[in-house]
């Protein structure tokens, strides 16, 4: 009897455990048997690998034979195991020495003439590899330059298994440099391309200091979508840290290619509104896959014509919204997936679309108007601190206009407000604007005096409510941090209070 172990990984959304992966060959009825709670992908698992050893020169264990992926109890599924199961059947029979395998994880799929293709999740497999101890892994090919992202692990990367095997034997081998070098497409479009707007952009400036959610609202065409997917542009680059994190959520949905996978441009994704609520929140049937709000961890999750979206999915932001997370409850445990986004929200005015205000482009009738906006308001829109009106750029304004700030520029002063920021908010335990209490606001975090009495006046007209107040002050809080102010000044507070007012009469929210 030859036993061998051989080493892998299982992910449960980011997080994950090391599988061992032991083949038992003993004399016998030749038989296969694979154990382990394998999913159907695993068991087609045991095809792959058999015509995958065979078209590269290695024979298939003619004996009883038994692999065995354990711990049991974890949900193992994907065919990442293929070559963990072809290594293992190899050191089994002494055709490749097991103890180079000791230290090792090994990720891959095979495909039938013995190629390795890539795997979706080798980045956080790796964080889970290092941490479990693991000093050496082999991956795929594909997956090498995200692999190696991980500082404190070896990684290899085949595109073959012959070249695995002889790799382990201590023998020459050739591995071809045709593998895929699509760069990631950085190129987020420049806030110099957008003429006029000065109200929006400003908006979209103060968000992204204080991670502010934002409503625009504005006839199609005015140039919601052309400012919202500029956001991060003019949003801080994200640190080794975070992007590590964010490429690993991607990479887990299989979107990481290239030589240089790592993320480091807070991300923008725009699910389109007849997006299912798995695709938007996350989910799948077996695998576990991060949604749109996982996507655009750290970046902006754009909802564009939000009143459209599938019932429950704006209903099902506020968990995430509140607590940064999401959680994915399937058969054999619960799957967190981070979702900390900036959220855009985007609407007509009405059905219609050409709602102006004196109503006279447009035959919706104020109930229609209600119902439609109605599907934004309460909570969800409690947690949006900015909401403005985006109108046209007239054909005046667009030919007098010179061109728009770039984007450099405006990120420039959103890093240097972002530094006041977090210098005043350290030890608070509140990392944004957007994100400091109730109760803060009114003590530590107020106001000026004079500030705080127009506040107080417009509450005591009724023309603000306690909960509105206190998104006008976090706001006004990133307006005093791009002025340099120690605190919010009158002015401050009143223009917070402008970029907000228009949509909230209209909506009918706090
Ligand atoms: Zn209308």
């Amino acid at each position: 009897m030859a036993l061998a172990k051989v080493y892998s990984v299982a992910l449960l959304g980011v997080a994950g455990h090391v599988v061992e992966v032991e083949a038992d060959i003993a004399d016998g009825v030749p038989a296969f048997n694979l154990l382990g709670l394998p999913d159907a992908a695993l068991s087609e698992s045991r095809d792959r690998v058999r015509s995958a050893l065979i078209n590269s020169g290695e024979a298939w264990p003619n004996k009883r034979t038994t692999v065995a992926l354990s711990p049991a109890s974890l949900p193992k599924r994907g065919s990442g195991f293929d070559l963990s199961v072809a290594l293992a059947l190899l050191a089994g029979e002494k055709k490749i020495p097991s103890e180079r395998l000791g230290a090792t994880v090994v990720l891959g799929e095979l495909s039938l003439d013995g190629r390795i293709r890539a795997i979706a999740g080798a980045l956080p497999a790796m964080v889970v590899a290092r941490d479990a101890g693991f000093s050496r892994a082999i991956v795929p090919r594909a997956n090498l330059a995200e692999a190696s992202l991980i500082p404190g692990i070896e990684v290899f990367g085949f595109s073959q298994l012959i070249n695995v095997v002889a790799f382990l034997r201590g023998l020459e081998f050739q591995e071809d440099d045709e593998f895929e070098s699509v760069e990631n497409p950085s190129t987020v479009p420049d806030l110099a391309d957008v003429l006029g707007q000065y109200e929006a952009r400003r908006a979209i400036e103060i968000a992204a200091v204080g991670e502010h959610h934002l409503l625009m609202m504005g006839t199609p065409g005015a140039g919601k979508t052309m400012l919202a997917e500029r956001l991060p542009s003019i949003m801080p680059p994200l640190d080794t840290d975070a992007a590590i994190e964010v490429t690993s959520i991607h990479s887990i949905a299989g979107l990481v290619k290239g030589s240089t996978p790592l993320i480091r441009t807070p991300p923008f994704v725009a699910p389109h509104h007849s997006a299912t609520r798995s695709a938007i929140i996350g989910g799948g049937m077996n695998q576990p896959r991060p949604g749109a709000i996982s996507l655009a961890h750290r970046g902006v999750l754009f909802l564009d014509e939000a009143p459209e979206f599938v019932s429950g999915v704006l209903d099902a932001l506020r968990e995430p919204l509140e607590s940064g997370v999401v959680s994915l409850a399937r058969t054999g445990g619960t799957a967190l997936f981070p979702a900390r986004f900036l959220l855009v929200l985007a609407a007509n005015p009405c059905p219609c679309g050409r709602f102006t205000g004196d109503g006279r482009a447009c035959n919706c009738t104020p109930l229609a108007i209600r119902r439609y906006l109605s599907k934004l308001s309460g909570p969800l829109l409690d947690r949006v601190d900015l909401q403005i009106f985006v109108e046209p750029v007239s054909r005046v304004a667009l030919a007098a206009s010179d061109v728009g700030e770039a984007s450099a520029v405006v990120r420039e002063r959103v890093l240097q407000a972002r530094e006041r920021t977090s210098v005043r908010l350290a030890g608070s335990g509140f990392a944004t604007n957007a994100h400091v209490s109730g109760s803060a606001l009114r003590r530590e975090f107020a106001a000026s005096d004079d500030a705080m009495a127009l506040i107080h006046r417009e509450l005591e007209h009724h023309r603000v409510t306690a909960r509105g107040l206190h998104k006008v002050l976090r706001v006004a809080w990133s307006i005093a941090d791009l002025a340099g102010h120690d605190r919010p000044r009158r002015e401050d507070v009143a223009e917070a209070y402008l970029l907000r007012s228009g949509i909230s009469q209209l909506v009918g929210a706090a």
